[in-house]
């Protein structure tokens, strides 16, 4: 049986960055992954992914937004992958939405450049939205997104070329921490280490199902749709990411035609109004009619120039917390094991910052920057034995 350092159970958006910062750190990292990489099966595909930095869930989250911003630029340099389009990120709403309210919290307490545009403003400045009348809009200039394929790739390769041992269609059946370390078991071999990693997405309600925090996995669409005059007005020099506080179940969120004329424009709800919830493997993976029909309608109502037709779409996984906070600390009642999940639809941005959270959190069991959100303890009692 071979000895590891660190085993990093899942190599998606998190565990990619997490084998990477280990690795480049010296330690000696296995990655197991029941999939090929950059796969479809779980929640970081669909080509794009916004990133922020006025964030209106809650300012604590800006220091670590500031730190993977620096992350990605370093990934970019070093495995020579074009990650990040930064052209701008307009939160419109009206002027009390948690969207505008909150995005304008964050840029006031951690003085980030940003600007109030009335809809006047908006709409001279973005012809294509023609939102309800008492629609505000929040402008962050360095707001835009980040491509989650890409980006796991580079982490991947930057982890293998450190020296990690990645394994693909690989499944971890079990994992206990009994002793001085951790045992995995999968079905092609048993491994062991002196600390666990955990990071399994939308797997995480059965992984860990002993840690006691509730967790829920939602379907999720990404849409492409056809603007009616072309791509024009849509094109990344002149159209940002956008987030639609339309009322407080419904907030659709899109991109710029990043894709060229043929790609088309992706939108989707960030918040929809009926949540589907399943588990990866009862999921339906299908595009339906009702999906393209509940968005089609959104779009009417504030983008009509969106409303060409239906190109393509994709099915997605949130995990998902009570609060919408992650949950990202010491299992609370393994040793040895560290876990990173509950996402709550908006983790891709953060994945190379958590990557060396977790990083640290698995080798010195500390962290400099402030996890005091992400409790893994915070809904109660774990049901394992300690
Ligand atoms: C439709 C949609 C839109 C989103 N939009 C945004 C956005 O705009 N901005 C943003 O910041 N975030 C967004 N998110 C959220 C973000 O993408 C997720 O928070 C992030 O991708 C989660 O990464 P993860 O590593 O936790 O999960 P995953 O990337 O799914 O990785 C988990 C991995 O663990 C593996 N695994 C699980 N169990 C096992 C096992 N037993 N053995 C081996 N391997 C296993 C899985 O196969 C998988 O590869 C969006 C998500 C979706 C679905």
């Amino acid at each position: 049986m071979k000895t590891y350092d660190v085993i990093v159970l899942g190599l998606g958006g998190m565990g990619s960055a997490t084998a990477c910062h280990l690795a480049r750190r010296g330690s000696r990292v296995l990655g197991l992954e029941q999939f090929t990489p950059a796969h479809d099966r779980g929640s970081s595909h669909g080509q794009t992914r916004v990133i922020r930095q006025c964030y209106f869930e809650h300012p604590s989250y800006v220091p670590l937004l500031l730190r993977a911003y620096e992350l990605w630029h370093a990934l970019e340099r070093e495995s020579g992958a074009e990650l990040l389009v930064l052209g701008g990120g307009l939160m419109m709403g009206s002027p009390e939405s948690e969207v505008v309210r909150g995005s304008l919290r964050s840029a006031v307490e951690h003085g980030l450049p940003h600007e109030l545009l009335t809809r006047a403003e908006i709409c001279r400045r973005f012809p294509v939205f023609d939102p309800p009348p008492d629609t505000v809009g929040l402008l962050e200039p360095h707001a835009g997104l980040v491509r989650p394929e890409l980006a796991v790739r580079a982490h991947l390769q930057q982890a293998t070329a450190s020296g990690a041992d990645l394994r693909f269609e690989e499944v971890v059946e079990s994992w206990s921490s009994e002793g001085p370390g951790v045992t995995v078991r999968t079905r092609k071999g048993t491994y062991s280490a002196g600390h666990l990693v955990v990071t399994p997405g939308p797997w995480a309600p059965e992984l860990l199902k002993d840690m006691g925090v509730p967790v829920a996995v939602e379907r999720q669409v990404l849409l492409w749709f056809q603007p009616k005059g072309g791509v024009g007005g849509f094109m990344p020099d002149r159209f940002p990411i956008y987030i639609w506080h339309e009322d407080d179940h419904r907030q659709p969120y899109g991109f710029p035609a990043v894709d060229g004329p043929e790609g088309g424009v992706k939108i989707a709800f960030f918040r929809k109004p009926a949540r589907e919830v399943c588990t990866p493997e009862t999921v339906d993976r299908r595009v339906r009619d009702d999906d393209i029909e509940s968005l089609r309608e959104s779009i009417r109502r504030f983008l009509p120039a969106l409303d060409g037709g239906f190109l393509r779409g994709t099915t997605c996984l949130y995990t998902v917390t009570p609060d919408l906070n992650f949950v990202v600390g010491p299992h609370p009642g393994r040793e040895h094991v560290t876990v990173g999940c509950g996402f709550s639809g908006h983790g891709y941005k953060f994945c190379s910052v958590m990557g060396e959270v977790l990083a640290d959190l698995a080798i010195h069991g500390r962290t400099p920057l402030d996890l005091s959100l992400f409790d893994p303890q915070r809904f109660g009692q774990c049901t394992a034995g300690i």
